[in-house]
């Protein structure tokens, strides 16, 4: 899963940063709101965690921008005497907020449902068969035994049973997990799907020559 944020204070941003990696996620980050909606338009992004008061361009600017091309989810940051804003937030196309100051794990939490609900899944455990992955958790299991994957084969795992049904291409698997900053990624994808396969059986990931992967 790949996330931007949006945010001019710096501390936050940062903050926020860290916390969403430890989660596994890959994160890019914009300081303005010209460069957030540069970045939301030009790359895939699973959600984007967003601030109202921006330099250069604000967050309903933003939002507004972004949803007449992209319906990415959008979780907005407001603040405590925002309450008009949040109301606004939601009817501009905002998915979700948090009000600052707010705690990562509600934010964290958030960003898991909105997700999970634009992918039209309700629950946060998928099962598929006898495996199951708990999103909340970060926890893989098969048949009740816990399986140990690394962060990068659990991103690109949860990514395919988001999405199960649906053919991923290579390129889409490699935008998704890997933020700005890493560029060596590509190729590891396929030593990921064949670690996977190898903990997980391997008829679980489906190659579909010069398409991508899928779980059916
Ligand atoms: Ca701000």
């Amino acid at each position: 899963m790949r996330i931007l944020i949006v945010e001019d204070e710096r501390d936050l941003l940062q903050s926020i940063a860290v916390v969403l990696r430890d989660e596994g996620y890959a994160v890019d980050s914009a300081a303005d709101g010209e460069l957030g909606l540069y970045h939301a338009l030009n790359f895939d992004y699973d959600a984007i965690v967003l601030d109202v008061m921006l330099p250069k361009l604000d967050g309903w600017e933003l939002l507004n921008r972004l949803r007449e091309k992209k319906s990415t989810p959008v979780l907005m940051l407001t603040a405590r005497d925002q309450l008009r804003d949040r109301v606004r937030g939601l009817d501009t196309g905002a998915d979700d907020y948090v009000v600052k100051p707010f705690d990562f794990e509600e934010l964290t939490a958030r960003l898991r449902a909105i997700i999970r609900r634009h992918a039209n899944k309700a629950k946060s455990v998928f099962e598929i068969g006898a495996l199951k992955i708990d999103t909340a958790l970060r926890l893989v299991s098969q048949k009740d035994k816990t399986i140990e994957l690394t962060p990068r084969e659990y991103r690109v795992l949860e990514f395919l049973a988001i999405h199960r049904g649906k053919v991923i291409s290579r390129e889409q698997l490699f935008e998704h997990l890997s933020d700005a900053t890493e560029d060596n990624g590509s190729n590891l994808l396929d030593v990921h799907v064949f670690n996977l396969r190898k903990k997980l059986g391997a008829e679980l990931i489906t190659t579909r020559r010069g398409h991508g992967y899928c779980i059916e």
